[in-house]
């Protein structure tokens, strides 16, 4: 296979235009061609000579993600979209229009193997890794499309981003780094469902993104049941190295609970998350849990939604509720890709 050329870092890009023999400027200039102005081709790149693109064109590839479906929201203009990757995988991601900026949410695996109980994405289990570019190429194609800039990041798409560590460093880094579209880290936010090892991992990183957990049990026996990774990591182990990210990177967490009624939505429940979060400098989002048609979880209606979440702010939680974005597009994250591999 041909190299990945979109994977490479500035500096990585450097050197290797200096093996090709060519003066180290060129970098700068492919670099510009793929990140700034986001061309899906090398015979684009119109100052470089005709001889060296085509040296480009034999030895390296721009990874395809094609545009096969959008979806627009008449009610706040979000758009969902399926994009192809050249093995005919697919996935999906998501422009959210804010008062702040346009905001993508994009998928970090195609499937995922986490099983989380309530979750679309991992009906069919993992099938590959996204590389960086494929993760860049979602920002860089809805840009494109849209014609309007990205503000926000967020990885909280299908997969999950610590279960692919080594591609989503590269990806967060091209995508902040100066030389590329410069997204500010403050503006990225990585969620995970709680792999303890990477978390310390991304701490010694020291990059200014937000670190969003799903928590969703509010004890360690209420969280195993809905996430089997919990069986692997502990709650009490997990909340350290939440910890531990908050005291190496000065970030507070996120704390991400999907509201399922009658699951997780109880007296008790409240009073465990206090016990949990009061203690700590973060914030906790509540998701109304979106009803997946293969799972019977059912979402706690808005006014139950809101007791929970006042009895939470009386305790002095910073806690707000996610508002819905896209309502009237096809469900819960993951049921469009879905229903694509299925027909
Ligand atoms: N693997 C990462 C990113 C996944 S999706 C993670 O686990 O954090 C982003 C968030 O949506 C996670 O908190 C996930 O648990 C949540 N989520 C998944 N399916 C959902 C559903 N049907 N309803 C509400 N939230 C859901």
């Amino acid at each position: 296979m041909k190299k990945d050329i979109c994977a490479y870092t500035y500096e990585q890009l450097q050197e290797e235009v200096q093996v090709l023999g060519e003066p180290k400027f060129r970098a700068r200039q492919i670099y510009e061609w793929l990140h700034v102005k986001l061309v899906d081709d090398f015979s684009e790149m119109r100052n470089l000579p005709k001889n060296f693109r085509m040296r480009l064109q034999e030895q390296y590839q721009i990874l395809p993600v094609i545009m096969l479906e959008r979806q627009e929201s008449h009610l706040d203009g979000t758009n969902k979209f399926l994009f192809r990757l050249y093995d005919d995988n697919m996935v999906e991601s998501v422009l959210m229009r804010y008062h702040h900026g346009n905001s993508v949410c994009i998928s970090s695996q195609a499937g995922c193997r986490m099983g989380c109980k309530f979750c679309a994405s991992g009906i069919d289990g993992l099938e590959r890794n996204l590389s960086a570019s494929e993760m860049l190429g979602q920002v860089y194609q809805i840009q494109k499309i849209m014609g309007e800039r990205v503000s926000n990041v967020v990885v909280m798409g299908t997969g999950e981003p610590l279960d692919n560590y080594q591609n989503l460093l590269i990806f967060l880094k091209i995508l902040s780094g100066e030389h590329g579209l410069h997204i500010s880290q403050r503006s990225i936010t990585v969620s995970t469902c709680g792999i303890i090892p990477k978390m310390y991992e991304l701490a010694q990183e020291h990059l200014q993104i937000t670190l969003a957990l799903s928590l969703h049990g509010s004890t360690q026996e209420k969280r195993r049941r809905l996430m089997p990774v919990a069986d692997a990591y502990g709650l009490e182990e997990l909340l350290k190295a939440c910890d531990n990210y908050f005291q190496e990177t000065g970030r507070r967490i996120t704390f991400e609970y999907s509201l399922i009624h009658g699951v997780n939505d109880t007296q008790e429940d409240v009073q465990e998350l206090v016990s949990i979060l009061k203690p700590r400098n973060c914030h906790l989002n509540l998701i109304p849990v979106n009803p997946v048609k293969e799972r019977n979880f059912i979402r706690p209606d808005s006014k139950n939604a809101q007791n929970f979440k006042n009895k939470l702010e009386k305790n002095g939680i910073n806690v707000t509720i996610r508002r819905e974005m896209g309502a009237d597009i096809d469900g819960a994250c993951g049921q469009l890709r879905r229903r694509y591999i299925q027909t």
